[in-house]
């Protein structure tokens, strides 16, 4: 049997219609931001990866510092036990965060990274004997993983309509935008007064599964001091944001104010293992405190604190010191800029928009615009066709590269798309 017929037989895909689906591509490498499959034939990845890859595939030096932790200590239990490199990336963390951060909370991947950012703020409020905060707070479109409680914040509808009646009741904001940030600002306002909102979570700057949905800085600086007006717990969901992704390490640089509790992952390894970290305050990590051992954070995982995903997070951010790494994340901007400034008016683009490493631009279809539109499969099979891996959301095309792609491969991108909607729109 082939890979792909052992494939077909025994593994079942994430977010896959097996009735419709197409056969996957057998991937056998992965070298800087290419992804190689069985033939030999190199595709650009130009999505790294389910967002994740920041650094290139199969990275030497992640894999050395990987490779050495390995021999030291693999993995040991983090209750009541600690070791030096999640003690350490813990320290770089919080310096790198600046701000008020100051306690460091392990996990294993995004969504229980925002799994535990909501027990966090709603036990903040429990601990306190506040019995009137217990609502949550998102925006329209969100997306924060796939455990219950990520989904119960997310946008209800689309992928989790079976699981609806078993979600926590949450209230929706309106995405804000330029044209109704006025009207978003004052239903906040409204709403916070209640007193009974124990969060707000948001993904800060860009909205990724929503389609790379992009607001401004200021929308956001906004958000945030009003919520904190309010005392309400603010969540940024770094998740895909963090890491260079929007031109600064983390989204909430591009502010002043800062959110209560930040959830990161993706990225944080330079896309090698899976890890999630919810960073907060010491008034946060306060709140826990009692000679009450339930008042405690009572939550974790197995591999909480895995050596080998911390000493790839420590690799990781080595690679951030570097002036390399930040050359080519300004590169992509600067380029991402001028193919928005030349596409902009361009027909068959109905919006396009960048932020730092990201962009993305909707294809004018004539109908609507959202995740199972059509264009998917074909536009997917074009830049395959053309060794180039992305995965569209509905009909958004979009590019947030790993930071290893040269200038040559980037225009091959642009090129591409232009060649995409001209000839394929
Ligand atoms: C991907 C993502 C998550 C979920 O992370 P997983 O590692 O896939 O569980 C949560 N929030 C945001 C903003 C994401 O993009």
């Amino acid at each position: 049997m082939s890979l792909l017929e052992k494939d077909k037989e025994f593994v079942w895909h994430p977010f896959t219609q097996y009735q419709t689906a197409g056969d996957p591509l057998v991937i056998v490498k992965g070298d800087r931001h290419y992804l190689i499959d069985e033939d030999g034939k190199k595709y650009i990845d130009a999505n790294s990866s389910w967002w994740t890859n920041v650094h290139g595939h199969s990275n030497p030096y992640l894999a050395e510092k990987v490779y050495k932790q390995f021999l030291e200590l693999d993995h040991s239990i983090f209750a009541g036990a600690t070791h030096p490199v999640a003690i350490e990336i813990s320290e770089r963390l919080i310096k790198l965060l600046k701000r008020d951060f100051k306690k460091v909370f392990f996990s294993d991947n995004g969504s229980t990274s925002t799994e535990v950012a909501l027990k966090m703020a709603f036990q903040y409020w429990y601990n306190q004997g506040d019995s009137k905060r217990k609502r949550m707070l998102a925006l329209e479109g969100a997306y924060h993983g796939d455990t219950f409680g990520a989904m119960s914040v997310g946008q209800r509808g689309y992928f989790n309509k079976p699981f609806e009646h078993l979600f926590f009741d949450v209230d929706f904001i309106p995405f804000p935008t330029e044209e109704n940030k006025e009207e978003v600002f004052q239903k906040l306002e409204d709403l916070f007064a209640s007193g009974e909102f124990a969060g707000f979570i948001f993904e800060p700057l860009v909205q990724g599964s929503a389609g790379m949905r992009m607001y401004s800085p200021e929308i956001l600086e906004k958000m945030v001091s009003i919520a904190k007006k309010h005392k309400v717990i603010t969540i940024a969901d770094e998740v895909m944001t963090g890491f260079g992704r929007t031109g600064k390490m983390f989204a909430i640089d591009h502010i002043e104010t800062s959110p209560d509790i930040i959830c990161l992952s993706k990225g944080i390894t330079g896309g090698s293992l899976p890890i999630g970290i919810t960073v907060t305050s010491q008034s946060m990590f306060d709140a826990f405190l009692d000679e009450d051992t339930t008042k405690g954070l009572l939550h974790g995982h197995s591999y909480t604190g895995n050596a080998l995903c911390c000493a790839a997070v420590s690799a990781s951010l080595d690679l951030f010191e570097k002036d390399e790494t930040w050359e080519v994340i300004n590169l992509i901007s600067k380029m991402n800029a001028d193919f928005l400034e030349e596409m902009k008016d361009h027909p068959r683009v109905r919006t396009i928009r960048m932020q730092g490493t990201i962009m993305a631009f909707e294809v004018e279809t004539g109908g609507e615009s959202n995740y199972f539109s059509n264009i998917k499969q074909m536009a997917m099979d074009y830049f395959i066709e053309n060794g180039i891996h992305l995965r569209p959301l509905g009909n958004v095309i979009f590019l947030n590269p790993p930071y290893t792609i040269t200038k040559e491969d980037l225009e091959k991108c642009y090129q591409k798309f232009r060649d995409f909607l001209n000839e394929k729109m």
